[in-house]
């Protein structure tokens, strides 16, 4: 296992590595990189750090001093599995090279303040997260008009809308409309990716419980990784996508990560499993209702309470909204159940174990950045817990047989990345507390996604709109 600075010069030394690829998170939630000559590190690297111009990149303009450093983690290091040139590589926190001070917007340094901040708030002194990140395989995008639909779609690895084309048949094994979830092979036709996918994870050092097909029948998968501290889970999320990305280069498809490519059928969510540990006991399991403590009820009523502003972080694209819509396994209503999956937290019963006592907001999507969502989610169940929260009662009443005047009660998550973007401008106290998100990063944020993806969006011709209104 690598800890040390000197774990990693040794693994350098033993690899014959020759090239180290220093990586960090940009403020929208895509891995940045570049890279240096083995030679350049020692052990001085990570404490002095690395510099580089940090006035590019996105969300980070604002900065007036534009040089920055990179100071790389030697526990996230690991030998890249896709490069021709034996490459390590690590993870980095950005700092100030005036100062020496931790970057305010870097995320990785949001998520390792809310780890402090629940340490110095005596309520716990880990934050477990499991998160269960959906994705779709497609064999290329092509915007085609759909003809029954009369809209413009990706066609599939299943092909399901994919007629005529030699290269791949119809060979009449496609998964039926919502039955991807999830028959043998050849039905399933993604297996061999995915397994190599799962073992590249594992190789590099990222314990795997489960992958398999999802219910979606464009190819929709998930893997899943084993629960780990924020900070380390945040950063396993990026080596996560990136293997899937690349893996799936390699047999020539394409992933998407985005939470809704595919009108009408099941979109990705990342489900985000979450318990508070003192002491090595696990808070959450108590006598309550599921099993739960009562600081599991108030955690959950801090994240209901401030669910529309956490969806700005955990649901942060304008496609994320357009999977929040009743009728596909995602979550519509801001409940809590042990058995509803349209409630927005949902307690598993898998297990009776205390260890694996914990809920489940299933709010979130794989289009957030992990650092920023995890970091989000813990403050609002911090919140609720110091603030003694109280959820209510769970809504555990098939939704089907609730009278509409009682389901039109339920609260309902926002309809828009605008919505939780106001959601957010009005409820932000408690990410503030601890300086854990400065008022600079709140705004920061609010300000990037209504200018460059609601308000761009908005100033777009949609593609619906010309079947809607082109006959006019
Ligand atoms: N794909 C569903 C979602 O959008 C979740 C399916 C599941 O329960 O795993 O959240
Ligand atoms: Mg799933
Ligand atoms: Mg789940």
């Amino acid at each position: 296992e690598i800890k040390t600075p000197k774990d990693v010069l040794d693994l350098m030394k033993r690899e014959s590595v020759e090239v180290v690829d220093l990586r960090f998170m940009d403020f929208p939630g895509l891995w940045q990189h570049f890279s240096v000559p083995a030679h350049e590190i020692d052990e001085e690297t990570f404490t002095e750090g690395l510099g580089f111009d940090g006035s590019s990149i996105r969300g980070w303009q604002a900065i007036n001093e534009s040089d920055m450093l990179v100071k790389p983690v030697a526990d996230s290091a690991f030998i890249d599995p896709f490069f021709q040139h034996k490459t390590l590589v690590m993870v980095c926190n950005i700092c100030d090279p005036i100062t020496g001070e931790d970057y305010p917007k870097d995320p990785r340094n949001i998520a390792r303040k809310t780890v402090s901040y629940l340490q110095a708030s005596g309520i716990a002194d880990t934050v477990f997260i499991g998160p269960e990140a959906e994705f779709f395989i497609f064999d290329d995008v092509r915007f085609d008009q759909n003809e029954h639909e009369g809209y413009y779609h990706l066609n599939s690895i299943e092909g399901r809308w994919n007629t005529g084309r030699i290269e791949n048949p119809n060979l009449a094994y496609k998964p039926r409309y919502k039955e991807g979830y999830f028959p043998v092979p050849p039905t399933d036709s993604l297996q061999d990716i995915r397994s190599e996918m799962m073992l590249v994870m594992e190789r590099i050092g990222i314990p795997i419980e489960a992958q398999h097909h999802e219910v979606a029948t464009g190819g929709q998968c998930e893997i899943d990784m084993r629960f780990a501290p924020l900070v380390e889970m945040a950063d396993n999320v990026l080596k996560y996508k990136y293997i899937i990305k690349n893996t799936a280069k390699k047999y020539n498809r394409t992933v998407t990560f985005m939470p809704k490519p595919l009108f009408n059928d099941n979109g990705s969510g990342m489900h985000v499993h979450m318990s508070f540990w003192k002491s090595g006991k696990n808070l959450f399991a108590g006598d309550g209702y599921a099993g739960l403590s009562q600081e599991a009820m108030w955690a959950i009523g801090g994240i209901l309470k401030h669910a529309p502003a956490l969806l700005a972080f955990t649901n942060p694209t304008t496609n994320s909204y357009k999977r929040l819509v009743p009728g596909f396994e995602a979550p519509v209503n801001l409940a809590y159940s042990s058995r509803n999956r349209s409630a927005s937290v949902r307690i598993p019963m898998y297990s009776s174990s205390e260890k694996a006592k914990r809920f489940e907001f299933r709010c979130p999507d794989p289009s957030s950045n992990p650092y920023l969502a995890f970091s989000a989610m813990c403050m609002a169940a911090i919140d609720g817990i110091a603030n003694k929260i109280d959820p209510g009662s769970p809504l555990d009443k098939d939704i089907y047989d609730l009278p509409p005047e009682e389901l039109a009660m339920v609260p309902k998550t926002p309809g828009s990345l605008r919505a939780a973007l106001e959601a957010l401008e009005a409820d932000h106290e408690f990410l503030l507390k601890g300086d854990v998100f400065t008022q600079d990063v709140v705004d920061t944020w609010i300000d990037y996604k209504m200018e460059h993806e609601v308000k761009a969006l908005d100033l777009r011709p949609h593609p619906w709109e010309f079947a809607l209104y082109y006959d006019i």
